[in-house]
């Protein structure tokens, strides 16, 4: 007989293990044993099964960078004994937590799928039973003994996403994420077919934990009409080291040119600003447009084809390491897990 695969659930909170609470109605997030309640399926999987959770589980908007590397270090922890991890985490900054994981759990060979859901377990129309049920199977399948998918992923309503290519695209649909730069890993029909070329190819390991970030980072969403002053203000923000710079098309902003000295000034001044599209698919191509030439001259980094939620995770990943400005922009463009296709 095979031995049966052993995968452990962390359960850090999120609307799958919330009810509502009985004097206000809002929805919070129940304890384990609680959730475990309403699977009852999970007694029958052919999957051995051990379950952590946070102490206080919490919805994904309270998530920290102390929380990523917490996750990390859990998995640390159990990383020689489990064959592939679940991690149970609410929808909203799912993405981000993700991304952040793929980037702190350097050499990982072993799968780390987040997955959540839109409607409770404990109700009739949940869709989290499935995305849990799934998750598991995802995170012990194997073949010759290796695992399927030895990466950060994250299932949800049939499909599988990369980490840090994945995006949440809907507050209500059950189909609420999308990696549009990235083919799904796989989708779970009748049977789960897997895209191997998809998937990243196993890294030899061994496994090293990161466990420092450095949260000193801004978004600024251009839009037309945005004032220079203001943009200024926030480049003034004692402390910042780096700004995502959330840009029209393939990478385009205003020429106006106190917007554009505010920028140059901050980057002179050693802050890390980084050029990302608003669209939702497709990637930077600074130069390819008068209103994006500039930036390159003046030293903006593209992310090409990145996501926000990547590219800001990815800045506190490596201001954590200790680099100066200079090594982060240099360092950037480099790929390190599959977040990025550089022409
Ligand atoms: N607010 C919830 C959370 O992100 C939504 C969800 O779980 O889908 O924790």
């Amino acid at each position: 007989m095979t031995e049966r695969r052993r995968v452990l659930i962390i359960y850090t909170g999120g609307t799958i293990g919330m009810m509502a609470d009985p004097r206000s109605g809002a929805l919070r997030p129940m304890d384990l044993e609680h959730l475990e309640e309403h699977v009852p399926e999970l007694e029958r999987i052919a999957v051995q099964l051990d379950a952590v959770s946070f102490e206080q589980p919490i919805d994904s908007s309270d998530m920290k960078p102390a929380d990523w590397i917490r996750i990390a270090q859990l998995i640390r922890e159990h990383y020689v004994d489990h064959d592939g991890f679940v991690v149970l985490h609410g929808s909203d900054t799912m993405a981000y937590t993700a991304s952040a994981l793929s980037f702190l759990l350097e050499g990982l060979t072993k799968p780390v799928i987040l997955t959540g859901s839109q409607l409770p377990i404990g109700t009739i129309r949940t869709d989290g039973k499935e995305n849990l049920l799934t998750a598991i199977e995802i995170a012990a399948a194997a073949e010759n003994g290796k695992p399927t998918v030895p990466e950060v992923a994250v299932y949800f309503e049939y499909s599988l996403y990369r980490g840090n290519r994945t995006v949440k695209v809907h507050a209500e649909r059950f189909e609420a994420f999308r990696s549009p730069n990235w083919p799904v890993l796989a989708e779970a029909g009748v049977r789960i077919r897997y895209d191997q070329q998809a998937i990243l190819p196993a890294r030899s390991g061994p496994l090293k934990v990161h466990d420092h970030m450095d949260a000193n980072v801004g978004v600024i969403r251009l839009f037309p009409g945005i004032s220079a002053i203001w943009v200024e203000q926030a480049l003034s923000t004692p402390g910042l080291r780096a700004v995502v710079l959330t840009t029209f098309g393939s990478g385009n902003g205003p020429t106006n040119p106190e917007f554009l000295n505010a920028l140059s000034r901050a980057i002179n001044a050693g802050i890390v600003v980084v050029n990302v599209t608003q669209c939702v698919g497709g990637r930077v191509e600074q130069g390819r447009y008068n209103t994006s030439k500039d930036f390159s001259e003046m030293g903006v980094v593209s992310a090409h084809d990145m996501t926000v939620e990547a590219t800001i995770t990815k800045l506190m990943f490596l201001l954590g390491q200790g680099l100066s400005g200079a090594e982060v922009k240099d360092r950037f463009g480099v790929e390190l897990c599959g977040e990025v296709s550089v022409l």
